[in-house]
This record gives structure tokens, C-alpha cells and sequence, in this order.
């Protein structure tokens, strides 16, 4: 992670100015010297090094460039072209020229970047060790680890193998054997576009080959030869598009009112679970509890009691539980919980085991302590996981006609249940 940064200066209202801009909102620790040997000895705990001496900044930047492993950004005075081209062949994250009025907002953006690259993986794949070798070392600069392959078939091959280790892809179009087409459409069959970005890369400059790579589900595409600055905004902003998404899909998965894990939440996860399970072989159980009387909880303390009622259960709840057990706030006042590796007895027990805790463990009104049960149904049905649930409600009804407050299921394990 990007925490802390040096900042090497000749005007320390400029120092002043990055310092107070980037800390504490972006970065945990700023440290501002004047000389780069001193930073360089002082700042061993640094992750970034911003470099705002234009003046030495040559024999600076070699210093910086042998002696650490810092990634660098670059304040100039001035963005003329001289300087820009001299810079972008130095492996450098990326620099602002002071003379934009915007510079310390571009300066920010800079850090968000490397701070969302965090190191994620990048798999290139290109015929050409050239372009490799140039990819890697800019994907470097940019906080991120590159994973070069020359071989298209091996490529694809583990990519497939490693989905939820990679996350980016960068695409070669013109490639003996397995050409990009063809990689990119294996890729999609298994992959989506917001789960794994793809970046073509290619000399062609034929639209209609560019459209049909974008139509296949590729999110971008950079034409060779490439300039460095086009290269790292197309990659940074890729890899920004893929974590905000990941954000959004988290936040709609989440129930705002306990904390837990939303139904949405259950048909993705708990599928998958429920498919591992099956092909392991590994036991699985599925309790479904409602809320006794949860209605005249509502009505006799009103909603806002009901609402705590709702946090408590989920709290108490998550003390019993285990940390690999799947618990769901399913709806209204309904709960589900797969429990991983449980046959039916210990499923059952377990949803006993979660009655009692919760019937010893009221909720602390200001007035008064309110107790709340709960009635479960316990299944662990092998054909599907809507079976399961379908099955586990059914109990949870005849647990409430049984009097609330209890558990029950039909299914036996060897041993009768007591
Ligand atoms: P039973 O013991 O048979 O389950 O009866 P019950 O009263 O618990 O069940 P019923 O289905 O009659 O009532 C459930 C109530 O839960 C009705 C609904 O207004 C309330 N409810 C659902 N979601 C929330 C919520 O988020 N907050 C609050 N306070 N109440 C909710
Ligand atoms: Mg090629
Ligand atoms: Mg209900
Ligand atoms: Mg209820």
C-alpha cells in the first residue's frame, strides 16, 4: 500500500503546498528534504518519492533511479516538449508541470492511481520481447506486477487457471498460433468484462479490426507505437473502472441495516459454496430462521425497536457462528446461514445451539430487557440450493406451529435425532 512519501524540494512553498494537499487525505506520512541523500537516508520506510528540484533534477533522478526502489513522480516547472520526451524515457510513475493551474488536483490523481494499482497483477501477452520487456517496465512504475508471456497458448492457459489472481489483461493482436481474437474470445467465454479488463494492443490502424475487438469485450484498445503517458492513463483508468465497479457490487450486496450479507449476496456466494460442496463431496446444511412475534415487537415498542431487534440478532448471531459460515440477512425478519462442512446433526444442532444463546441474550432497552427467539428450519437436501431453502422453510413453518422458539427438520442423519 501507498502510505509514505518523500518529497524532494528547492522551494519549500512547494513542499508546503504537496505536502498539505496530499496528507493527510491521500497519504498517512509526508517527509520534505532538500538533498537527496539525506532523503534517500532518511526515508528508507517510504513507498513514493516526489521529485520538485528542477534544477538538479538530472543527477538527482540517477541517484534515485540506482539507489532505491521508490517509485517517483516528477514536479517540473514547465511541461515543454523537450522536457516531456526526456522524461517519459526515464522509468518514472509520472510527472506535472507546475505551470498547469491544476497541478497539485493532477498530482492527487497520480497517488489515487498508484494507491488503486496496489500491486495487482498484469498479464501481457506479445510475440515480441521488446514490447514486454517496455510493458513491464512501465506496468513497475505504476505499482503494479507485470507477468510477461511470449507463448499465447500458456497464456490463456493461465489466465484460466488463475481468474481471480489477474487483474488485468494486456492482448498482442498479431500472434503466431493463438492470435489475440482468438485469446480474447476464450478469455470472454469464462470471464466478464467488469471482472477482468482486457487492453488490446496493435499496429494495426483498421477500425473495423479495433471495433471488432471492443464488440468482443475488449474494454480498450492502444495502438502501437504507443506514447508512455497514453499507455499508463489507459491502463490506470482500466484498473480504476474495474475497482469502482467491485466497490458498487460490495455496497449491493450489503444490508445497510445489520451489516450482513444481502440475498443477492446468498445466489452468488452461497452457489458457489453450494457447487464446491457437491463436487467435493463435503456436507453442507442450511438453517432458515424467523423472528417470533416479530410483528408485535414493531407494534409494541414500535419500528424503531423492531430495527434494533434486527441489529441484536444479527450480533448474537455472529458470536455462534463460525467465520467460514455464510450468514444472510434474507429479508424482512428472516435469516439464512450455510454452514460449510455440516451434515444434517450438526446443522441441526448448531441452530438449537443458536436458539438458546439467543433466548439468554436479550436486548438491553433503556427500560427494560426484551427477549427474542427465533424458529428454525434445518435442511441439507443435495440436489440444489433453492431446494435446500425450500425445504428448510418448510421446517421453519413447522417450527412455529410447534410453539416458536425452536428447531426442526425432517431429515436424519445415522444417528436419531433427540
Ligand atoms: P411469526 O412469529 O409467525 O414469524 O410472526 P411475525 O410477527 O414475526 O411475522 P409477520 O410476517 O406477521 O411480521 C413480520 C414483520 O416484520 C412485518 C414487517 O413490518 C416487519 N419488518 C420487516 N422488515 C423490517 C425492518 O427492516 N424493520 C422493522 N422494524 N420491521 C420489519
Ligand atoms: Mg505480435
Ligand atoms: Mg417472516
Ligand atoms: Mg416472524
Amino acid at each position: 500500500m501507498i502510505r509514505e512519501a518523500i518529497v524532494i524540494y528547492d522551494h519549500f512553498v512547494t513542499a508546503q503546498k504537496i505536502q498539505s494537499t496530499l496528507s493527510p487525505a491521500l497519504l498517512e506520512h509526508i517527509s520534505i528534504f532538500q538533498d537527496t541523500a539525506t532523503a534517500l537516508h532518511e526515508a528508507k520506510q517510504a513507498d513514493v518519492c516526489i521529485v520538485a528540484n528542477s534544477k538538479s533534477i538530472d543527477r538527482d533522478l540517477k541517484a534515485l533511479l540506482l539507489l532505491s526502489k521508490l517509485i517517483i513522480v516528477i514536479v517540473q516547472d514547465d511541461n515543454d516538449e523537450i522536457t516531456v520526451d526526456r522524461l517519459n524515457k526515464l522509468p518514472i510513475s509520472d510527472y506535472v508541470g507546475q505551470n498547469h493551474e491544476d497541478w497539485l488536483h493532477r498530482l492527487s490523481t497520480i497517488i489515487e492511481h498508484l494507491q488503486n494499482n496496489d500491486q495487482k497483477k498484469v498479464l501481457i501477452v506479445d510475440d515480441s520481447q521488446l514490447t514486454l520487456t517496455q510493458v513491464s517496465t512501465i506496468l513497475e512504475t505504476q505499482n503494479l506486477v507485470p507477468l510477461p508471456f511470449d507463448n499465447s497458448s500458456k497464456a490463456l492457459e493461465y489466465v484460466l487457471d488463475n481468474r481471480n489472481k489477474t487483474d488485468l489483461l494486456i492482448v498482442d493482436y498479431e500472434m503466431p498460433k493463438l492470435d489475440g481474437y482468438t485469446f480474447c474470445t476464450a478469455v470472454r467465454k469464462k470471464c466478464s468484462m467488469e471482472k477482468l479488463p482486457i487492453l488490446i494492443l496493435s499496429g494495426t490502424q483498421d477500425k473495423r479490426t479495433i471495433a471488432k475487438f471492443l464488440r468482443l469485450g475488449a474494454n480498450d484498445y492502444i495502438s502501437k507505437p504507443f506514447a508512455p503517458e497514453e499507455f499508463k492513463a489507459r491502463v490506470n483508468n482500466s484498473l480504476m473502472i474495474s475497482s469502482m465497479f467491485e466497490k458498487v457490487k460490495k455496497v449491493a450486496m450489503i444490508d445497510h441495516l445489520t451489516g450482513l450479507h444481502n440475498r443477492t449476496y446468498f445466489y452468488s456466494e452461497g452457489k458457489q459454496l453450494f457447487e464446491d460442496a457437491k463436487q467435493s463431496n463435503t456436507p453442507l446444511s442450511i438453517c432458515l430462521g424467523d423472528i417470533d412475534n416479530f410483528k408485535q415487537i414493531n407494534d409494541t415498542y414500535g419500528h424503531h425497536v423492531g430495527d434494533l431487534a434486527l441489529q441484536h440478532v444479527a450480533t448474537v448471531l455472529r458470536k455462534v457462528l463460525r467465520r467460514s459460515d455464510l450468514f444472510i440477512r434474507f429479508g424482512g425478519e428472516e435469516f439464512v446461514i450455510l454452514l460449510s462442512n455440516s451434515p444434517i446433526d450438526q446443522g441441526y444442532a448448531m441452530a438449537k445451539k443458536i436458539c438458546k444463546f439467543l433466548e439468554k441474550h436479550p436486548l438491553e432497552l433503556p427500560e427494560k430487557k426484551l427477549t427474542i427467539t427465533i424458529s428454525i428450519g434445518v435442511s441439507s437436501k443435495t440436489g440444489s440450493l433453492d431446494e435446500m431453502l425450500k425445504f428448510a422453510d418448510n421446517y421453519m413453518y413447522k417450527a412455529k406451529q410447534l410453539g416458536k422458539n425452536r428447531a426442526y427438520t425432517e431429515e436424519y442423519s445415522s444417528s436419531k435425532r433427540v
